[in-house]
Formats: structure tokens, sequence, C-alpha cells
């Protein structure tokens, strides 16, 4: 890693946990063996006990066994990863394998326990220490904290837990999380603190932790920046930046049986881990000229760090036993593609977005606002004492915020202070004042005396402002006197030293492994034809033995293959399943009409990857959906048919849309009753017709008396139609009966008696 070429590979290493209690008291098989010397996996399948199927092999940069020690692979993998990060390189940390095989362990480990720590605590460790010794350097270090579970991010930092963040991308510096929040951290205490704050987190937003855990990717950011004058005389900034990713486990989601929410939720799970996989094989095959870093949150997160501007290791967590292996081979192989993938890691030196630079810019504009004030101060100063204390004049209308440096700040303000108390002790003892003058002045030195105490206060609490900005850019240099700590230096110099030698080792034992069989025929010479036999059919079994393991790996793969292929056959069964049913609603229960209208809208966001719909007054072209439904014509809003109809029909305000108030006039209700005539019983109307009829004899009786009153008119007495005058009820016959000539009204008819109702016969 020390070495700064243009290109390198991804570094790849694996690590095999022990044993568990459970896998020991079931007395699981061990199928791995672990050769450190060679950097080689190998694998025994523990179906084939007969033996004719050959081991199989997978050499990486560094493997570790089951008593490796987190120290060593700090040492020996992640510190020089850190060390570039500190210089200026992005780094990044993936752990990869099934679930409960060491990933966290790996990453954070245990805590509290120095020998156990993961590599998370130990770069803050390494971080901090570094910064502590070094020179004419100005640091600035802040941490982030954010977890991927079903295509959600979440800041693991934040107060607001169930807010979702979203991913954007600059065309300076890349993708980034938006929003993200980070912290500005000091010391080893602190980070630490930030990241159990994460963690903590982490099981809240977690209903069972073990699952969620497995099902998540978790990004821990450090970010590095560092100021230093560069031979230019200019200061220059160098930012680097570490992802420490423990990614979701790696095992096949089981599916059997997954439906709707459930089968979403598996093949969303698998998408980040399924498209990491896509990228590396596109990365790795050389032909794809497409990188599909878009299909994920994770890979696009992490783009830079395949295949672009970082340094990588990935860490493959396996587990020895028998019942694991097959998860184990996919691990193995899945890493194994990814050791081709080549980065171009370079030094970011003075990225716009440097914090450290605006932090030392705001710290540089408040310093010389403060010089420039207390130069004022100075020159105040002199003035005064040029004119003899009289100066008080020159500070009207200065109010704005100030800060004295160095001894003289105190004095400066007691001698203030002092003055005005002396001024107005002075005026309250002036007699020959008005008193109404003297109240004033009184006023006036009151309120400057109260300016002055702001001012101060204000200055005060600026100095301490700018305290606590220049105390987060860290400065090394302090401990490098330091004895135990000269020592330290020493011995961890010294194991980086065996580290590399390892390293070293490591890489010549397996070139000169794989030259091996190059050279082979080269160095030999054969004294005689029986040892050329020999060494042959030595070499050729060693080579038959070799394409048989190459054909086992092929019919390997191919098994592989044909298995994911039928998965995913499956999984799109299902989902053209869902698709059908999805298709049936909308055919059937949406008119077509207004399906059309939706699909018009709709629109696919690229950056946020979902399908969404326009809202219909931002179209102004689109005159179809400019005009209102047909159901809501002469309507201020759009209606629905059901509403519309329900509108004329019912008079209440359920449906109403608009026009909620009634303005129709309010008419009292009617108190009385309309006029019934009473309904006679045909009987008693016969009766009567009889007793009327009676009447008309009387009457022929008594046409003497009326000629001779002359009173009545003719028309009464002939049987006349007209109408009674009276309104009093009358007979159950219309008055109007031409059969009943009588006429009550008659007036001082003296024959008859003036009786209320019927004349009686
Ligand atoms: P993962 O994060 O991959 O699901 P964990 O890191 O939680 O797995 O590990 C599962 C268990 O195995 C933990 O109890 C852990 O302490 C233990 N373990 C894993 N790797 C090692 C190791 N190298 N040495 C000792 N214990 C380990
Ligand atoms: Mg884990």
């Amino acid at each position: 890693m020390s070495k700064t070429k243009s290109s390198e590979s991804v570094k790849v290493v694996v690590r095999c946990r022990p044993m568990n209690e459970k896998e020991q008291a079931a007395k699981y098989e061990r199928v791995i063996s672990v050769d450190v010397k060679l950097g080689q996996i190998i694998v025994r399948n523990p179906r084939e006990s007969s033996g004719n199927e050959l081991p199989k092999v997978f050499t990486f940069d560094a493997v570790y066994d089951w008593n490796s020690k987190q120290i060593d692979l700090y040492d020996e993998t992640f510190r020089p990863l850190v060390d570039s990060v500190l210089l200026g390189f992005n780094g990044t940390i993936f752990a990869y394998g099934q679930t409960g095989t060491g990933k966290t362990y790996t990453m954070e480990g245990v805590r509290n326990d120095l020998e156990k720590r993961g590599v998370i605590p130990n770069s803050f460790e390494h971080i901090f220490t570094h910064i502590s010794r070094s020179q004419n350097q100005q640091y600035l270090v802040r941490a982030s904290y954010l977890e991927i579970y079903q295509e959600e991010i979440r800041d693991l930092l934040s107060q607001d837990q169930l807010c979702r963040l979203e991913l954007r991308e600059r065309p300076d510096t890349g993708v980034y999380v938006k929003d993200l929040s980070s912290f500005v951290t000091k010391s080893v205490k602190e980070i630490e603190h930030v990241m159990n704050v994460g963690n903590k987190n982490r099981s809240v937003g977690a209903t069972n932790m073990n699952e969620h855990s497995s099902r998540s990717h978790a990004i821990f950011v450090i970010t590095v920046e560092c100021s230093e004058l560069g031979v230019d005389g200019e200061n220059h900034i160098r930012v680097g930046k570490l992802n420490l990713v423990d990614l979701a486990g790696s095992e096949r989601q089981t599916k059997t049986g997954a439906q709707g929410e459930r089968l979403k939720e598996a093949t969303k799970i698998n998408l980040s881990l399924s498209a990491l996989g896509n990228v590396i094989s596109a990365l790795v095959d050389g032909r794809s000229s497409h990188i599909p870093y878009r299909d994920s949150k994770l890979t696009r997160l992490l783009q830079d760090s395949l295949g672009g501007n970082a340094r990588t290791v990935m860490v493959a967590n396996i587990g020895p036993a028998s019942y694991n292996v097959e998860e184990t081979l996919t691990t193995l192989r899945y890493s194994n593609r990814a050791k081709n993938i080549k980065n171009k890691p370079r030094i970011n030196e003075d990225p716009k977005d440097a914090l450290l630079r605006e932090f030392q810019e705001e710290i540089a504009r408040l310093k010389a606002q403060l010089q420039k004030r207390s130069g004022k101060k100075k020159r105040r100063q002199r003035r005064r004492a040029g004119e003899g204390g009289d100066g008080e004049d020159l500070e009207s209308g200065e109010t704005e915020d100030d800060e004295e440096d160095g001894d003289d700040k105190g004095d400066y303000w007691r001698e203030q202070q002092e003055k005005l108390e002396k001024e107005r002790k002075a005026i309250l003892e002036d007699h020959s004042l008005v008193a109404e003058e003297k109240a004033r002045l009184l006023k006036e030195k009151e309120k400057k005396m109260e300016d002055l105490r702001k001012e101060k206060e204000a200055g005060e609490m600026l100095s301490a402002k700018v305290k606590a900005m220049e105390s987060k850019l860290l400065v090394g240099g302090k401990n490098i006197v330091d004895h135990t700590n000269e020592q330290q230096r020493m011995l961890e110099q010294k194991r980086q030293e065996i580290a590399e030698q390892k390293r070293r080792e490591r890489e010549i034992q397996q070139q000169m492994e794989s030259r091996d069989e190059e050279t082979l025929e080269l160095k030999e010479t054969y004294t005689s034809l029986q040892q050329e036999v020999d060494v042959k059919t030595k070499k050729l079994k060693k080579l038959f033995s070799k394409l048989q393991s190459v054909k086992a790996e092929i019919q390997d793969l191919q098994e592989v293959h044909i298995n994911r292929r039928q998965e995913l056959e499956q999984t799109q069964n299902e989902l053209t399943r869902d698709l059908k049913l999805k298709h049936l609603i909308i055919e059937n229960f949406i008119p077509l009409m207004e399906k059309n209208k939706i699909v018009n809208r709709a629109y696919f966001d690229e950056e946020v990857e979902e399908w969404k719909v326009k809202p219909i007054t931002r179209i102004e072209d689109d005159h179809q959906m400019m005009s209102r439904p047909l159901s809501a014509v002469g309507y201020w809003r759009p209606l629905s048919h059901h509403a519309h109809r329900a509108m004329m029909l019912m008079p209440d305000t359920r449906y109403k849309a608009e026009n909620l108030l009634m303005l129709d006039m309010d008419l009292p209700a009617r108190a009385t009753k309309e006029y019934q005539e009473p309904v006679i019983a045909p009987e008693v109307a016969a009766a009567l017709e009889d007793a009327l009829r009676v009447d008309d004899e009387i009457q022929v009786d008594a046409s003497g008396f009326r000629s001779s009153l002359g009173s009545v008119s003719p028309a009464g007495a002939s049987g006349s139609l007209k109408k009674p005058k009276s309104g009093r009820p009358r007979t159950g016959k219309k008055s109007s009966t031409p059969t009943s000539p009588y006429s009550p009204s008659s007036p001082g008819s003296p024959l008859y008696p003036q009786s209320r109702g019927l004349v009686p016969k």
C-alpha cells in the first residue's frame, strides 16, 4: 500500500473465525485450512468422503486463521491504509461475509477490551496518535455514521431517527448524502462517543437487533483534513476520507413462500449486495463499458472505492464448519473476483469543500477584526492621554463587537468603568446644574456604562468562540519529547517492519509457486531416459490434478450459475404475478381516461430512482390535463360522479364541495292549517237533502211574504246558483247545489229564525 502507483488493485484478505461453542458441541467437521505463509485458503468438500474431488484452493493478499489477533490484522492490513488516509487519500474497508462469521467482530470488536478491539477503534487511536506526533500541521477530524436498510439511508447521529436521507451528486465532489450530520472530534474519547451514540441509535430502530444488523449496511466515515505550509509558502489542505463498512450478511435470504410485502423486502435487502457483486463483475471482466453503480444506494455511495479514487481493502469473513461450506465457497469466489478491481487513488489536495479552510478563514477574519479594534483602542488611549482625559466623545457610535488582546485588556475595561463612575459622581455633586439637566446627564452616563458592559460581554463571548474554534483544529508536536511515547513509537515501528516483512515473504512465495510450473521444464536436465520419464510423469500428474480441479471448479460455477438463474426466474415469476394483479385492477377499476392522464403525468426521477406524478397545475402545455373533469362542469373543483349525484339528490352538505353557505331566505314555519271541510257521512247528506227539499215546500208557502217585502232578490227565490256570502260552515253539499235554492243570508227575513247552522225544520 505504501507504493504510490497510478493504479492499484483492491486488496483482499480472508479471515476465518474459530469454531463456536455450538459447532464444537455438535462436532461439526472443519473443512477449512489456512496457509498463512502462502496466503491460501483450502476448502475440502465434506460430501466427497471418497476423496476423488480435490480440495479447492484460493489465494489472497493475506489470510488469517482462527488464532489471528486483531492487532495483527491492523498492523499488517489496515494500518497502511489508514496511514494513506492521513496523507490525503481516500480509503475504504469492507467487511463481507455470511452472518455470524465475524464482520462486526473485525470492524468493531469487543468494546472495552484492548486486545479484541476492531479496526474502527484501532483506527481512532492511530489517527489521533499520528496527529499528536505531527509537527507544523493543523488537523480537523470529523465523523459521520449512517446505515442503509431496505434501500433507505438513516443518519445514525441525527436527533430524528425517522428521517430518511437522500443521495445527491455534484460534478466536483461526486456522490454524497444530503444533510448527513458530521461531528468534529478532538480526541479518541470524543470520536468513541460518536460511535457509541450511533450504535445505540442503530439498535433503537431495530425490532430484532440480530436480524436488523444482518440485513443492513453500516458505514462509519472519518474525514481527516490536514493543513500544511507548502514549498510555495501557501497553506495546502489535504483531505482523506476513511469509509469503514460493515456489510449486510451475504447469505441468500430464504424466500420460501415469500409473497407480497415479504418478497419485496427480500428483494430489497439483496439489492445492494447483489448490485455490489454486479459492479465487481463489470469492473473485472473488462468488457463492460457500463458499470451499474446506480443500481443501489450502497454502490453509488462507494463508487469511488470500487474502481475509483480510493484505496480499498476487503475483508472476507468465513466460518470453518462443514455445514457452511456452500456459503464459504460463495464468499471466497466473490472476493476472489474483487482482487482484480483496479483503483486509481490520488491525494485530494485543496478540495473546494474542505471544512478546515472554512475554519481557518473564519478564525483569520475574526482575528483581523480584533486586531483592527485593538489598534483603534490603543490609538484612542493615546489620544485620550494627549487630550487630558477628555476623550469620551471619541467613542460615540462605537457599538460593534470587540475584543482586546493581551494584558491591557482588563485595564482598559476597568479604566473606562472608573472614568464613567467618576464622571457620574461629579455630575451628582455639581450643584450649579438644574435638576432636569442633571437627570439627563446622569441618564446619559448610565446608558454609557450599560453599553460598556454589553460591549465587554460581547467581546468575551466572541473570544470564547474563537477559542472554541481554534481548539477544534488539532496541532501536534506536544508529546514528541515524551520518553514513553518514544519507546512506544519504536515498538510500533518494529511491528510495522515485521508486518511488511511478512507481507513481502508471502508475495515472494506466491510468485515462486506460480513460476514453479513454468520454469520446471527449463531447469531440468535429464541424466537418463528413466529419470526423464519419472519427472515428466510427476509433472503430468501435477498438471492433471490441476486440470481436474479446474474442471471441478467449472462445474461448480455452472451449478452456482444455474441455481442463481433459477432463483432469479422464480423471483421474476412472482413479480410478474404481482404485476398481473395490478394490471387487472387498473384495467377493470380505473377509467381509461383517468389512467391515461396519470400515465401522462408520471415521470421517472433519476435522482431518487422513483416514479413520480407531476402536479396538475404545473402542466401548462398539456391542455388535456388542464381541462376540468367532465363530471364537474360548472364547479370550481373536480367532483366525482358519485359526489355530483349525491349533491343533487341530498340537500345536506356531505358532498358539497362549494357554496356550503345556503343563502336562501329562511321563512318562518306556518302555524295555521289549511281549511278543510268537514266530511259528512252519506246518510247525513241524504237526510240533509231531504230536509232541504222540505224547505222548498215551505218556501213555496212563503212566496207571498217575499213578494210583499220585495227586498229579497228574485234569484234567491228561484233557486239561484250564487254562492252564499256567509263564510259560515254550510251543510255537506256545496251551497252551489242547484237543488238548494235556500238562501240563508237573506237578511231581515222575519219568517226564519236567525240561527247558526242548519235551519230547523
Ligand atoms: P457478523 O457481524 O458477521 O454477523 P459477528 O462479528 O457478530 O458476526 O460474530 C459472531 C460471533 O463470533 C461473535 O460472538 C464474535 O465474538 C465471534 N467471533 C467472530 N470472529 C471471531 C474471531 N476471529 N475470534 C473470536 N471470536 C470471533
Ligand atoms: Mg454483524
